[in-house]
């Protein structure tokens, strides 16, 4: 299982923060974009999120374009998480679909795998009116047979936490341990977990009321899964505390508030871990060729830095 292994009192160079960045142009053009806005970090998607993707590859020429930004902008692809596929149900009691959904699975952690990224999240699906322990279950069994069926490399197979909309699973520490619990010991290693701080606000975790309740939120994740998360996603919340939506807002346009992001930044378990803004973008009429930063994500990026000196 892996821990925090960073040495006690040890300082971390600096945050990788990052965003979901625009992706016209491919993933090379989205890491180039994230390197005009001044960020060690970049969220992308290997595939359009809302097919299956079972079949797509990684091309010798895509990934030598990536690899050509990585370098260029100095995000290394180890800083790069990559998001799966929205369709995706890997909860779904319909074997079909759950067939579907777990061979686009095993593709998307294949080609980030082959592109040498830190992981692949995804969100854990919902078991609709089916029994919600089987759902987990299936979850489960999805990831084990995406890891299996994996390239050598160290990129980590990741669940979301939901904002827990209708029967979506993973809304609470105890659901997403209840999916890595059931990760076979050789495969456990390359699975792991990230949160998302609208998901944990709209489904029901106060972290905007004090710096301690943010820290008992965080440990009871850690506790009930035996790790610290593996990334953040940094997002605004529009909706109220509980109200299981999922709508981001721009950080302190929303109803978390900039605070809580000041105590997040500040808590060890940001450090070193990819810290992803999918917050709303000012523009979304990209040229395949502009490189350019988007002007919200610049201010989001200066934002958080401010935030964590
Ligand atoms: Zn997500
Ligand atoms: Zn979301």
């Amino acid at each position: 299982m892996r821990r925090d292994v960073r040495p006690a009192g040890a300082r971390p160079v600096t945050l990788l923060i990052g965003a979901h960045t625009p992706e016209a142009g491919g993933i090379a053009m989205a890491v180039r974009r994230a390197g005009a806005a001044g960020m060690t970090a970049v969220q992308v998607f290997t595939a359009p999120p809302q097919y299956y993707g079972e079949k797509v590859g990684v091309k010798p020429d895509r990934l030598a374009r990536f690899r050509e930004a990585c370098a260029a902008t100095g995000i290394p692809p180890a800083h790069v998480l990559v998001h799966a596929g929205y369709v995706l149900n890997t909860a779904s009691p319909e074997p079909e679909k759950w067939a579907k959904a777990a061979n686009g699975l095993a593709k998307e952690l294949e080609r980030s795998t082959i592109l040498g990224t830190y992981g692949c999240c995804f969100h854990p699906g919902s078991a609709g009116k089916a029994d919600r322990d089987a759902g987990i279950a299936r979850v489960a069994d999805a990831m084990t047979r995406a890891l299996e069926a994996a390239p050598p490399g160290t990129t980590r197979l990741l669940v979301e936490n939901t904002a827990g909309a209708g029967a979506t699973i993973g809304r609470t520490a105890e659901e997403v341990a209840a999916i890595l619990a059931r990760i076979p010991a050789a495969q456990r290693g390359r699975a792991g977990y990230g949160l998302d701080t609208c998901h944990l606000f709209a489904s029901g975790h106060p972290i905007h009321e004090s710096p301690a309740q943010l820290a008992a939120v965080l440990d009871a994740f850690e506790q009930a899964t035996g790790e610290p998360p593996a990334f953040f996603h940094l997002n605004d919340s529009e909706g109220a505390l509980g109200s299981n939506r999922d709508r981001h807002r721009l950080i302190g346009e929303g109803e978390i508030g900039v605070e809580p992001f000041r105590w997040l930044l500040h808590d060890r378990r940001a450090r070193g871990v990819p810290l992803i803004l999918e917050t709303p973008q000012a523009r979304d009429d990209w040229a395949d060729d502009d490189a350019s930063a988007d002007a919200y994500d610049v201010r989001m990026v200066e934002l958080l830095r401010t935030l964590a000196a």
